[in-house]
């Protein structure tokens, strides 16, 4: 097996969530009558303290039905440059949903700061793109937005007649990371997008939460997106055994995560850059990052060596492995890795 740091989404479904799978009782969800995604959304509802869930099978498809809900055509969203909904998601708010992105730079810590949303909202004027949803990130690179700042912008949001929308793909490491509830993370937002796919370790699957109201719009334009799918307990009931069980040991990744970075701190001609949650980026000389890239790989280790590298940790990824990844980086021979050439 590679130790595989590319991403937390490369999990593979372990043998009991294979069980729970092979197991689970079915219907045809188009239906509505599919009791395994009935008993995903109703648990996770509760979870995140909404009234309503919805399943998705991808992050970028809930996020897509997610904005298409609180926005019509002609309507506007303000969002991070570096959002995963903006920028990873192909353009999907503007080319499937008439909705026209207003990007705006996050700070450092990943929020997006109060007068940049100020000075970003339109006037109600025939010129303008109607301004109708404010969508953050938690966590974002890794870091967990501070509580005080999501209340501070949500309520914002709220003042200036915006929804707000949550991408909380990895809002679960955020749960985890600072002690809180789930709901308590979710509660300043009208929608947010939780992904299962990723630390959570489950093959595929996303889920919305909000009102029943809105999921109802949700769920239209899920239909529409072609993200209505048939047996999907057999998904469902990997997300369910992944909430059970993989939903606390966040905590191990962010461990491992943090091994990870005190290492690879005393690895010569290695910048460590941060460490939050599950996440480690480090600063390699991009005259060696393919060598180093290929180095690693002979050595069992898959990871994308970039002048700004980004590590993942997962439960597929041991402290055995950290320190196999820490003891690898040291061998690389030469002065290779310590040839700098920063930037
Ligand atoms: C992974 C991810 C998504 C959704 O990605 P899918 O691959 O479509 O499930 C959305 N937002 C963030 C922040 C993500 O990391």
């Amino acid at each position: 097996m590679m130790i595989d740091l590319r991403s937390d989404t490369v999990t593979r479904p372990s043998e009991g969530m294979r069980r729970a799978m092979s197991m689970a009782e079915v219907g045809d969800d188009v239906w509505g009558d599919d009791p395994t995604v009935l008993r995903l959304q109703a648990v996770v509802a509760e979870r995140a303290g909404k009234e309503a869930a919805l399943f998705f099978p991808s992050g970028t498809q809930a996020n897509l039905a997610a904005i298409m809900a609180h926005c019509g055509r002609g309507d506007e969203v303000i969002v991070g440059q570096n959002a995963h909904t903006y920028k990873f998601e192909g353009g999907g708010a503007a080319v499937l949903g008439s909705v026209q992105p207003q990007p705006i730079d996050n700070a450092e810590d990943g929020t997006l700061p109060l007068v940049k949303i100020a000075a970003a909202i339109k006037p109600r004027d025939e010129h303008f793109a109607r301004t109708r949803l404010l969508a953050l990130e938690n966590t974002i690179g890794g870091k967990v937005l501070p509580a005080a700042y999501v209340e501070e912008a949500t309520a914002y949001g709220r003042s200036r007649g915006l929804a707000n929308h949550l991408d909380g793909a990895r809002v679960c490491n955020a749960a985890v990371a600072s002690g809180r509830p789930l709901a308590a993370l979710c509660a300043p937002f009208d929608s947010v997008s939780i992904c299962f796919s990723k630390g959570l370790g489950a093959p595929i699957g996303s889920v919305l939460v909000g009102s029943r109201a809105y999921l109802a719009e949700a769920h239209r334009w899920r239909k529409v997106l072609g993200g209505g799918m048939r047996q999907s307990g057999l998904l469902a009931a990997a997300c369910l055994y992944a909430l059970e069980h993989n939903y606390a040991r966040l905590a191990q990744d962010h461990d491992h995560a943090e091994r990870l970075a005190r290492g690879l701190a005393e690895v010569a001609g290695v910048e460590l850059l941060s460490q939050d949650t599950n996440m480690v980026f480090a600063r390699f000389a991009a005259s060696v990052c393919p060598a180093v890239e290929a180095w690693l790989k002979e050595r069992g280790i898959l990871a994308q060596i970039l002048p700004r590298t980004r590590f993942v940790t997962h439960l597929d990824v041991g402290s055995d492995d950290i320190a196999r990844v820490i003891e690898a980086l040291k061998a690389y021979p030469g002065r290779a890795a310590t040839e700098h050439d920063g930037g």
